[in-house]
């Protein structure tokens, strides 16, 4: 089934001017770019785009982090889009990452790992409603 998932490019990312290069793997991986902005998060998005975390002892490093430079997201559209994406972002913590996995490449940690996937469909529903409206 065609679905559509919410993709993220972090601060790690859009500072080292990649943001280019990070596209390019996805168009090339077959999703196509239905929507696509650049802004800055702030402490109130961050809370609720993030809000299964808020109660984690990472989550002020996690909200401070995303909120430090302007990010980019992105509707991307495929069959399975949301697993799909999920396999090709690879693993939270960069340096466990699989080879050839986004976060393998632009990840510095497991923090700073370069891209955010909706982890299910109902998750990308509510993501994108809250990214673009
Ligand atoms: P994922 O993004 O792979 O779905 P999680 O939902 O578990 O991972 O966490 C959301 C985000 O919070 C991660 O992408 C990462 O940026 C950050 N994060 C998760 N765990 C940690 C941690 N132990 N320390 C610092 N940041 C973390
Ligand atoms: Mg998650």
């Amino acid at each position: 089934m065609r679905q559509r998932t919410l993709f993220l490019i972090k601060p790690n990312v859009t500072k080292k001017d990649l943001i280019g290069e990070v596209l390019q793997i996805v168009e090339k991986n077959g999703f196509v770019i239905e929507e696509l902005k650049m802004f800055k998060m702030d402490e109130l998005l961050a809370d609720e785009f993030y809000k299964e975390h808020l109660e984690k002892s990472f989550y002020s490093e996690l909200s401070e982090f995303m909120r430090s430079e302007r990010i980019v997201g992105a509707v991307l559209s495929r069959e399975e889009a949301v697993s799909k994406l999920r396999e090709l972002v690879g693993d939270t913590d960069s340096n466990k990452a699989e080879l050839g996995t986004i976060r393998s490449m632009y990840g510095d940690s497991k923090g700073e790992n370069a891209v955010h996937a909706s982890d299910s469909l109902k998750s990308a529903e509510r993501e994108i409603k809250l990214i673009f409206g």
